[in-house]
């Protein structure tokens, strides 16, 4: 007898797409560009970089690159609007790049779509801010397969164009979580169930990594897939993420912690493709019938429907 699941909940980076295969290339690209630009030493713009990623504690700081010690020295007494202009080719080098290879990975949108068809509840978790989790979700189509999203509080200063400055979020839908609280915490994948109305044992996490996704679940008493796919990108771009990371000393000592204390970990399935998790459970409907938005960003549907 197939356990029977009422609530999916899927982590979203290098889960649902390889985030390091698509932001490694796109930083960098976006960094070359302001190199030229700028005229600076690339190893000095990589260090003020991850000095503003360390101050943010997020390794995808939007528009990052306005807040580095260089910009601030080489474009003093030059409004946000004008350094905006000015490192313009920079931000389109990112935007190009990431257009040609963030992709969903094989086997997601026909997974999704067989889960959605059964009217199992769909739900993201990602500890990635939310407004770049929902630009994702929305420019990969996944959003409309999706009844909410879990997600952390963006900070900083926003979009420098002031018109997109005030991202309208859709009310419905998303949840900021506390960023305090970081996986494998149980306690998030609870909250989550309990406002979702089921049980632990009707709930199926899916993520890539054992240590926090898979370990959460286990925690938390629910059901688990570990995506194994994800940890396909290449060598050489996570030297190339490192070498920016917002990771402090005690997040390096944090994650050995938690390999040691998770050695061993198995999820129920592993998943060599997405669309493999439907043969694995007997996926039942949920209750209530709100999506998150096929544009997810101010929808008015989905906030009438709720
Ligand atoms: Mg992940």
């Amino acid at each position: 007898m197939k356990p029977t699941i009422r609530l999916v909940v899927t982590d979203l980076d290098n889960t649902l797409y390889d985030w390091v295969s698509f932001f490694v290339p796109s930083f960098y690209a976006m960094v070359d560009e302001a190199v030229e630009l700028l005229q600076v030493d690339r190893e000095r713009l990589l260090d003020d970089l991850q000095e503003v990623h360390v101050r943010y504690g997020t390794s995808e700081q939007p528009f990052a690159l306005l807040e580095t010690k260089v910009v601030e020295d080489r474009l003093s007494g030059k409004s946000t609007q004008e350094r905006v202009a000015f490192l313009d080719p920079a931000f389109h080098a990112f935007n190009r790049v990431r257009k040609e290879t963030l992709k969903a990975y094989p086997g997601v949108i026909e997974g999704l779509r067989t889960l959605a068809g059964l009217r199992c509840e769909i739900v993201a978790h990602t500890e990635a801010p939310v407004v770049n989790a929902l630009f994702r979700l929305n420019s990969l189509s996944i959003s409309p397969f999706l009844k909410a999203l879990y997600a952390t509080a963006t900070h900083g200063p926003g979009h420098p164009d002031p018109a997109r400055a005030k991202v309208r979020l859709p009310n419905h839908g998303i949840h900021v979580l506390n960023s305090e609280q970081l996986k494998p915490a149980p306690d998030i994948l609870r909250t989550i169930i309990d406002e979702r109305g089921v049980l632990p044992s009707e709930t199926l996490y899916i993520g890539d990594s054992l240590t926090r996704d898979i370990a959460m679940a286990r925690g938390a008493g629910a059901r688990s897939a570990w995506a194994k796919y994800g940890r396909s990108f290449t060598a050489e771009d996570w030297q190339r993420l490192v070498r920016v990371t917002h990771w402090t000393e005690a997040d390096v000592a944090r994650e050995s912690e938690l390999r040691q204390q998770f050695a061993g970990i198995t999820a129920d399935v592993d998943l060599s493709n997405f669309a493999d998790i439907s043969n694995q459970f007997n996926f039942e409907p949920s209750d209530s019938d709100v999506r998150l938005g096929s544009s997810a960003i101010g929808t008015e549907a989905a906030a009438n429907r709720s």
